[in-house]
């Protein structure tokens, strides 16, 4: 039996810092940001739809997409950003969702999948167990702005557009509390792994 463990938090939570850890202690981890970025590379489907719905305008150079023109495109327009989901999404769950039965039929006793909108795209139902990053505003304000160089304004109005992380503890069956130290989070993340008897 895997148990399926959905890794979540909000942005500036802290989420990757512990899928980091789990990855440094050679637990099997699917990041969805890494497929999503796989899935759009040059020659993959994805690719081939993007460019055909945004013409060959939003490539660079070297032939890849020029993510921060999308960015920009589809950050303007819903009809757009919903256009490109459309099409990354599904091929994304596909990787996902091979990785995840290679590692089952590999008898792992633990699959844990990092994915930002966990509960938003209700992925949670695919799930075991869910473990949530959990830290206050004002702290995931001061990170957010220091990590991307944001100044307060652009940093609220980020986490503002997500679903509240309060909200998201009451979905979780497991939270780290990451308002202290990252030394403190990691200790939180390998014990809950071990009360579930997968480490
Ligand atoms: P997420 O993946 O949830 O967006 P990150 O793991 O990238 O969040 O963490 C956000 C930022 O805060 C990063 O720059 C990270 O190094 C830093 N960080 C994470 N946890 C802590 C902590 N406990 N103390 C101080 N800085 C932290």
């Amino acid at each position: 039996m895997t148990l399926i463990v959905g890794l979540t938090g909000g942005i500036a939570s802290g989420k990757s810092t512990i899928s980091a850890y789990y990855q440094s202690l050679n637990l099997p981890v699917i990041d969805a940001d890494l497929e999503a970025r796989l899935a759009v590379q040059t020659g993959e489907l994805a690719f081939e739809k993007i460019v055909g719905h945004f013409g060959s305008t939003i490539l660079q150079n070297d032939g890849g997409i020029n993510r921060k023109k999308l960015g920009e495109i589809v950050f303007a327009n819903e009809e757009e950003r919903k256009a490109l989901n459309n099409i990354v999404h599904p091929e994304v769950r596909k990787r996902m969702g091979e990785k995840q039965k290679k590692a089952i039929e590999a008898g792992a006793k633990l699959l844990i999948l990092d994915i930002p909108l966990l509960f938003e795209n209700k992925l949670h139902e695919g799930c075991d167990k869910t473990i949530l990053v959990y830290v206050e505003e004002e702290i995931q304000i001061k990170r957010l702005m220091k990590r991307n160089k944001l100044t307060l304004e652009e940093a609220v109005a980020r986490i503002q557009a997500q679903m509240p992380l309060k909200e998201k503890c009451a979905l979780a069956d497991e939270l780290i509390d990451n308002n202290g130290s990252i030394d403190d989070a990691r200790m939180q993340a390998k014990s809950i792994l071990q009360k579930w008897h997968v480490v």
